[in-house]
């Protein structure tokens, strides 16, 4: 006989988690399995950086920022763009979602324990007008402990249900099917698979060691994106932004692959904007890798000067921080799926943040001692000074000529001319002599420095990239990192999924990024960060809420 529960999770990450704790504290039996190990629970939020996207905060008032749900709205309209009849849901999830990040999401989450590091960072900053993409001010918020910090309070409530015998783990179960019976989902079918106890996000065993079924009145699927399957992100690569990269890199574990959505697809949910999706373009190989083909994104201050593979600065608004998309599809036009980012000593010990939970120490680790040196400036922190040594993207000269043979004999080509670069930084060197410039990354900086959390620990003193007392030069070598998935299970505000047919799915629920966050898409074409953790949050509250309520 099958093993049985009021519902069924499929996995264990953020949005698989929150929905599991919602069931159970509503009283019901809940059987949460993943196909990794209990090593890997909290699936990518444990390595994220646990920044979330909240609207009109304490955090944000203590700073001086004026902001509001209209204005949260505003931008996030701006962002996504949406623009298709199946954005009727991943619309209404949007407006629900902003309204979640400006009322209850912060004391909801303040209840459990969730404290926030008290400088808001200023994600996504946009450089169109009022109505077009951008975070109008700074709204993102990072979790006191980053993402290890945004995981504990939910495996702590998934621990003591489990004590409590109303919730199940079933690790290194994989899931191959749904069981449908007289038109509803009330089960899934899968591979138990060996044992395997590799470190945290080390790709595991396949090997199959047996099989299951289980039982439910409903199933959750909150199986995450496709970012660690490169075969799919290219598959799924829309036209729009040119023809997909031949290289790139994962920010994301192995785990990340996709199989779970073809699964569900295959039964008969309606998958939606799948050609949206959400990479990095300020990616760097990981000199010491735990997932295949590793990358750390950058989270780049505005003061770093920006050269495509030829060496022509990106356009204005694309300078870094800005627009993630645009950048993506600028740098997909020139033909190479590369970019350049060179600044100074100064630059990067002030502005270079690294996104990831093991990058960041002081905050993952709690350490105020440690925090505090980000504002005293002495010099970047240690994961950026290990990449700067052992990272194979990163060139350190005294001199431009050097710098510009080095990134020419990096890549093998020789399409990077001094003379072109050298011109290019002096004139905008030239600018920074006054806060009143014509340059629009330089504009940029001045008005970042007015922010005082910027002017504290995100931008440098404005100064000339070739001026010998803020060198040494740097250049780094910038990848495609693939990461987010936008597009996902069509939902109504309950998380119940739509068939093919345009009807709702009896038992059938997502959450998290296999639900496009919630809807099938609420983010649209772009994000404006800190979205999708809260995005698990949300749409795994609503389907746990939701699937409790109806079993
Ligand atoms: C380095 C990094 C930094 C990030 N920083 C931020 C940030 O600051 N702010 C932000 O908002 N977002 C951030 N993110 C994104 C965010 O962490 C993820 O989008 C989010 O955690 C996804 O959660 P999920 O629960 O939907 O999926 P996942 O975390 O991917 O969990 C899905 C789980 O399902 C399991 N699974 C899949 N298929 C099956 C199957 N067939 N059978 C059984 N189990 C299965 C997987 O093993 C996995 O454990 C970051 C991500 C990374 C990697």
């Amino acid at each position: 006989m099958a093993e049985e529960a009021d519902v069924i999770v499929v996995g264990g990450g953020l949005a698989g988690l929150v929905a599991a704790t919602e069931i159970a504290d509503a009283g019901k039996r809940v059987i949460v399995v993943d196909q990794e190990g209990e090593q890997s629970l909290g699936g990518q939020a444990f390595w994220s950086f646990g920044g979330l996207f909240l609207v009109d905060t304490p955090e944000q008032r203590r700073l001086g920022i004026k902001d509001s749900y209209d204005l949260a709205v505003q931008d996030w309209l701006g962002s996504a763009g949406f623009d298709r009849d199946e954005d009727l849901w991943p619309r209404r999830w949007a407006e629900a979602y902003v309204a979640f990040a400006a009322g209850e999401k912060r004391a909801w989450l303040r209840a459990m324990g969730h404290r926030i590091f008290p400088v808001v960072g200023w994600a996504e900053r946009g450089g169109y007008d009022a109505m077009g993409h951008g975070n109008s001010v700074p709204r993102f918020h990072v979790t006191w402990g980053t993402g290890p910090g945004i995981v504990e309070p939910f495996e702590r409530r998934a621990r003591e249900a489990e004590r409590a015998g109303r919730l199940t783990f079933k690790f290194r179960h994989r899931v191959d099917a749904l069981t449908i019976s007289n038109g509803r989902v009330d089960g899934v079918s899968g591979a138990i698979l060996e044992p395997d106890h590799v470190e945290r996000g080390k790709s595991s065993s396949r090997k199959v060691a047996g099989d299951f079924t289980l039982r439910a009145q409903a199933v959750i699927v909150a199986s995450g994106g496709i970012g660690g399957n490169h075969d799919l992100v290219r598959h799924n690569w829309p036209e729009r932004l040119g023809k997909a990269p031949e290289n790139m890199i994962s920010g994301v574990p192995e785990h990340v692959d996709g199989r779970m959505i073809g699964i569900i697809e295959a039964a008969g949910a309606r998958l939606i904007n799948r050609d949206r999706m959400w990479h990095y373009v300020e990616g760097i190989r990981n000199w010491s890798p735990i997932w295949p083909r590793h990358g750390i994104r950058i989270l780049p201050g505005p003061s770093s000067l920006w050269f495509d593979a030829t060496g022509r600065r990106l356009p204005s608004p694309l300078f870094p921080g800005s627009d993630t998309l645009g950048q993506l599809q600028y740098i997909m036009s020139t033909g190479h799926d590369y970019s350049w980012f060179v600044l100074t000593q100064s630059i990067i010990k002030k502005e270079f943040a690294l996104s990831g939970s093991e990058q960041n120490p002081d905050l993952t680790g709690k350490s105020w001692l440690m925090t505090a040196r980000r504002a005293t400036n002495k010099g970047a922190p240690a994961p950026v000074e290990a990449f700067k040594t052992h990272g194979v993207d990163f060139i350190v000269r005294d001199n431009l000529a050097d710098l510009v043979s080095a990134m020419n004999a990096l890549v093998g080509n020789d399409l990077l001319k001094v003379e072109n670069l050298k011109a290019q930084i002096e004139a905008r060197d030239r600018e920074i002599a006054n806060p009143y410039a014509k340059d629009t990354q330089v504009l940029n900086i001045h008005n970042a420095r007015r922010y005082v959390g910027d002017r504290l620990i995100r931008t440098a003193k404005p100064h000339r990239i070739l001026d010998p007392a803020h060198g040494p030069l740097i250049a780094v070598k910038l990848n495609i990192l693939t990461r987010k998935t936008l597009g996902g299970f069509e939902t109504d505000l309950d998380s119940r999924v739509f068939g093919q047919d345009g009807k709702i799915m009896p038992g059938l629920y997502a959450a998290g990024e296999a639900a496009g966050f919630g809807g099938g898409g609420m983010h649209g074409y772009r994000s404006l960060e800190g979205t999708f953790l809260g995005g698990c949050l949300f749409s795994g509250r609503n389907a746990g809420r939701a699937a409790a309520r109806a079993s």
